[in-house]
């Protein structure tokens, strides 16, 4: 039975841990797609071009806005960020899980063009932890951190706005959560081919037409 696919949508400040817990979700869901944003940030030192992000100038950033090649983008933090649409068309008609590590501003807008993708906002444990996860990541200049801190209350805030929170207090613990989302979304009646499932286990029975009268028993 061919299953639709879905977009999952993972959003939560800077330095909750979103990267961390995908990569070991990834680790036990290999059919999971993740999408590589855009970004005019710099490159991070453990970071590759194509892998973790595109790392593109302001300038091609704005043509392919201008071209309509992003899904959603936004401005955080002083650096644009989009999602390219290309892959994802594809990935959702091969029946994929895509995964897209968005902020808030993003994930409003792709909660109006594609109302039925699965929203999940991770939240760090603490405030003091989250500012530790920063510093200890030492990827940021002390400015950065700054920025992202200040932003964080704001996001945790719009975090009401999701179907479903997990706090990121213990990686292996986060990481189970996601994925128990993954395997429940995935097993939705709407996202399968419900007759054809039925076909398959009552044989030519199991057509549902239109003039079907509801079950009674
Ligand atoms: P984000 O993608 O949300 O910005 P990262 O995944 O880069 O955050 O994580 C930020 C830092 O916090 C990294 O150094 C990572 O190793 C650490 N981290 C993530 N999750 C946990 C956790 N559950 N416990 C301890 N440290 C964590
Ligand atoms: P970072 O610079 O730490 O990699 O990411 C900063 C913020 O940008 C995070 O909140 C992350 O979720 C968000 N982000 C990453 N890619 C995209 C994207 O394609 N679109 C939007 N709107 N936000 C993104």
């Amino acid at each position: 039975m061919q299953q639709r696919g879905f977009l999952l949508i993972l959003s939560g400040p800077s330095g909750a841990g979103k990267n961390t817990v995908l990569d070991a979700v990834r680790k036990r869901c290999p059919d999971l797609v993740y999408s590589v944003s855009a970004t005019t940030r710099p490159c991070r030192p453990l970071e590759k071009d194509g892998r973790d992000y595109f790392f593109l100038t302001k300038d091609e950033f704005q043509q392919r806005v201008e071209a309509g090649e992003f899904l959603e983008w936004a401005e955080f933090c002083g650096h644009c960020y989009g999602t390219p649409l290309i892959h994802i068309r594809e990935s959702l008609d091969k029946g994929q899980v895509v995964v897209m590590d968005i902020d808030i501003q993003g994930a409003r807008q792709v909660k109006k063009k594609m109302p039925e993708a699965v929203f999940v906002f991770l939240l760090p444990p603490t405030m003091a932890e989250l500012e530790k996860r920063l510093r200890g990541r030492s990827s940021d200049s002390d400015e950065a951190i700054r920025r992202r801190l200040n932003t964080a209350l704001a996001e945790l805030k719009a975090g009401i706005e999701y179907d479903y929170a997990i706090r990121n207090d213990q990686l292996e613990r986060a990481a189970a959560k996601l994925q128990a989302i993954i395997i429940a979304e995935r097993c939705r009646v709407r996202r399968s081919e419900y007759s054809e499932l039925l076909e398959e286990i009552v044989g030519e029975q199991g057509v549902i037409s239109e003039d079907d009268e509801p079950a009674t028993y």
